[in-house]
């Protein structure tokens, strides 16, 4: 089991690297901006979001921004969390940088009703429910913890108060369900 999760978290690095354009890792402690940005955030969310240098990994173009601890996450959670990060690092490319900085940080509003940044971060979000259920079945992509957990991320201070309407991620995570559930099982 260990072995097939590290097998899976490089197979997925190699990809990465191979790419046209190769996303790279990178500790958030070696850049002066994610220190910066940390500030920034805990000012603006008014100290709700703390953990944006230890916890949180954040995309920015082509580099995956990681906390200091990465390393001794589970190959398990870094690849789940990398393929969410993927979906960001497509999403840049898409829509370029200006582009994500405008949708992602001010559309309509930097908080409170950021309707860019949820629509980008559920894009995201369907991929961590896909990928639970891809790893640890549908039960796990099932799990009302789980769901508790993107519902708070979406309401809560963690993404600025980026979307206030819980029923609608709810009924986004009710209809990511049904659509995984339908699919033909991996081989
Ligand atoms: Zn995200």
């Amino acid at each position: 089991m260990a072995d097939l999760d590290r097998q899976r978290y490089e197979r997925l690095l190699e990809e990465m690297a191979r790419r046209e354009a190769p996303v790279v890792i990178r500790r958030k402690t070696e850049s002066w901006l994610q220190g910066f940005i940390d500030s920034a955030l805990r000012v603006l969310t008014l100290g709700g979001q703390d953990r944006y240098l230890t916890d949180y990994v954040t995309t920015l173009g082509t580099t995956i921004w990681v906390p200091a601890t990465w390393e001794d996450w589970s190959y398990r959670a870094r690849y789940k969390v990398l393929r969410h990060e993927l979906v960001h690092v497509r999403q840049f490319e898409r829509y370029t940088w200006p582009g994500m900085v405008l949708i992602y940080g001010f559309f309509p509003l930097p908080a409170g009703l950021a309707w860019g940044r949820a629509m980008l971060e559920w894009e995201a979000y369907a991929v961590t429910l896909e990928v639970e259920a891809e790893l640890d079945g549908l039960a796990a992509a099932a799990d009302p913890a789980l769901h508790e957990e993107i519902v708070r991320r979406f309401t809560g201070p963690d993404y600025g108060w980026m979307w206030p309407f819980e029923g609608w991620v709810r009924m986004r995570i009710a209809e990511t369900l049904t659509a995984i559930s339908r699919r033909p099982p991996m081989p």
